[in-house]
């Protein structure tokens, strides 16, 4: 059977309702996006959006057929059941890739997984909430943009900055490095991976050889040009040689599938033209690869941490690549901070993180108005405006048409608010408003997330929970709750949502609901484990947090 990967488009329902018909969409959206549609693997190595065919099928026919009080539960890619609930609940409800503490593990779950029992959900690609890479790309940005604030006088221009991984998110790093001023050069061992966003814009030039590369760059320097190069090449080869040779960047970081050892990380020696015997190895012999990948990752860290002594700022970009480096052997593999404890920690104690709407109607207008809407509501956010400004400038639209930004407690309530007038009203169609995992309020992640908690809770998994049960009270019209996300199985705990603007007066009150509790969380959080800015935003907007009245 030959496969749509399209997103439907316009005012045709194939559901009872707007709620359940844009949930839909988002799901086919997601494949529209995807990294291996044709496996239903959306991004991150192996996140899917259902465990197989058989059950994409049966979840497409569920939600056709689900009524407007009734919810369908989803367990790990599976639609298992459809309860009447009521009208104000979610319409589905998904549980991805949760194990029991003692059994949350990958050897465990591969076990379950080949025998067709589990699915990895990924953040976003197991909960329908993925929008291509403007989303990454967004993340990125403002991550770049808060290193340069932090390490560079507020500005890139100039600076070399170094990574691994052009895939599903990876593949956001060139351009984001660039946007941001900077000189990306960003080494990747498939070729067609780096084509791809070459052909998306997304990267300015290819080569096979590193003295190319570098002659790039240095002239990128000299005229202070932001632009953004693939390097065809493995990380685990060339980061320790530059490191031995002294060729040290302002930046290091990496996004190589490293949370996965097997099905991710390619080891040493692989890349380009040999790419077929590195799958040829991983097939025939899975434990001797995996002891490669892992003495891989380890000399790849180990250069990192290198380069950071010669002066490079160095971070992890959520990989897991120092977890795995740990694991094999190198002691000193946390040398360099997490990007959320280094940059973005300060953002999730005022309830901010990665809010994004997706245009239904499939019309770019209404993310161009839309954009219009929230620069005329927060007219002294210049981050935002510099960000609207550079999204328009060089996004491409992929699948349905989307925006994300990062707003707080306090504003995105009102501008969700301020769109669904704007459906109501007839200017735009309607709208869904999800967000990452990784949020303020909504994600345990001891690597990544939650690293270095001033009160030591980073591994604390009741947060997360709390996140999307009161997400299920508030109305919110999809809630997720997945295992593993971008550090791999057993190291993290996340939620997801989706509330979709349909116009109606009901979606303003469950707005009002689900976009003060959805941030309050992170609020409340934050405040919590003893941060200072996160108590004064809980006083300042009124968060009623009971031991700190
Ligand atoms: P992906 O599998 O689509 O892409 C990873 C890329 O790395 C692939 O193209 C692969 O060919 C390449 N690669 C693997 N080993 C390599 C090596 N040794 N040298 C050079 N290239 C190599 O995955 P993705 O969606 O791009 O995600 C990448 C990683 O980032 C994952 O571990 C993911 O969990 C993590 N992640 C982090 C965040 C974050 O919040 N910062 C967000 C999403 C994903």
């Amino acid at each position: 059977m030959t496969r749509e990967y399209k997103a439907p488009r316009g005012n045709e329902l194939h559901c009872k309702n707007w709620r359940i018909e844009a949930i839909y969409r988002m799901l086919h959206n997601n494949l529209e996006n995807a990294e291996r549609p044709d496996d239903l693997v959306i991004y991150g190595g192996t996140g899917k959006a259902a465990r197989n065919w058989d059950c994409f099928d049966a979840i497409k026919s569920s939600l056709e057929n689900l009524e407007h009080d009734e919810t369908l539960l989803i367990q790990s890619g599976k639609p298992v059941g459809v309860f009447k609930t009521f009208e104000n609940s979610p319409r589905v409800l998904i549980c991805n890739s949760n194990l029991v503490g003692n059994w949350s593990n990958w050897e465990h779950f591969n076990k379950l997984e080949a025998q067709g029992l589990m699915m990895y959900g990924q953040m976003t690609a197991g909960s329908w909430c993925y929008i291509g890479t403007q989303g990454i790309i967004q993340g990125t940005y403002e991550t770049f943009a808060e290193l340069a604030q932090k390490h560079f006088d507020g500005t890139l221009n100039g600076k070399f900055c170094l990574s691994g991984g052009m895939g599903g998110m990876s593949g956001a790093q060139p351009l984001s490095i660039k946007m941001a001023g900077g000189i990306g050069l960003v080494i990747e061992v498939d070729p067609k991976r780096i084509q791809r966003r070459l052909d998306a814009g997304f990267c300015d030039y290819i080569t096979q050889d590193f003295d190319e590369s570098m002659e790039m760059v240095k002239n990128a320097i000299a005229e202070n040009e932001p632009m953004s190069i693939g390097l065809v090449g493995n990380c685990a080869d060339i980061l320790p040689d530059m490191a031995a040779r002294g060729i040290i960047p302002d930046v290091v970081t990496d996004q190589t599938s490293a949370h996965d050892e097997l099905n991710g990380y390619v080891p040493a020696g692989y890349y380009g033209s040999n790419l077929s015997e590195c799958d040829d190895f991983r097939a025939s012999d899975p434990q001797k690869y995996i002891g490669q990948s892992m003495d891989s990752m380890k000399k790849h860290c180990m250069a990192m941490v290198d380069m950071q002594k010669q002066g490079s700022v160095a971070f992890d970009y959520g990989n897991n690549l120092r977890g795995q480096a740990q694991k094999a052997g190198f002691e000193d593999a946390f040398a360099y901070p997490g990007f959320v404890l280094a940059y973005v920690r300060p953002l999730f104690c005022e309830g901010r993180g990665p809010f994004r709407w997706i245009a239904q109607s499939g019309n770019p207008e209404d993310i161009l108005a839309t954009d219009k809407a929230i620069l005329e509501m927060f007219p002294d956010n210049q981050l935002l405006k510099n960000w609207i400004e550079l999204a328009e400038e060089y996004l491409p639209w992929e699948g349905l048409p989307a925006r994300v930004c990062w707003l707080g407690y306090g504003e995105r309530h009102k501008f969700a608010k301020k769109m669904n007038q704007m459906v109501r009203n007839g200017e735009i169609g309607p709208i869904a408003i999800t967000r990452d995992h990784l949020d303020s309020g909504s994600v345990a992640s001891p690597y990544r997330e939650t690293e270095g908690m001033q009160d030591g809770t980073d591994a604390v998994a009741d947060w997360p929970l709390l996140n999307a049960l009161l997400n299920c009270a508030s109305g919110a019209d999809m809630v997720a709750l997945h295992n593993g996300g971008g550090v791999g199985i057993g190291l993290s705990q996340h939620s997801g949502m989706m509330v979709v603007l349909d116009g109606s007066e009901l979606t303003d009150q469950r707005i009002e609901r689900v976009f003060k509790s959805d941030p309050g969380t992170g609020v409340m959080r934050h405040a919590d484990a003893g941060y200072e800015l996160a108590i004064k935003t809980a006083k300042e907007k009124g968060v009623k947090l009971p031991m700190l009245q």
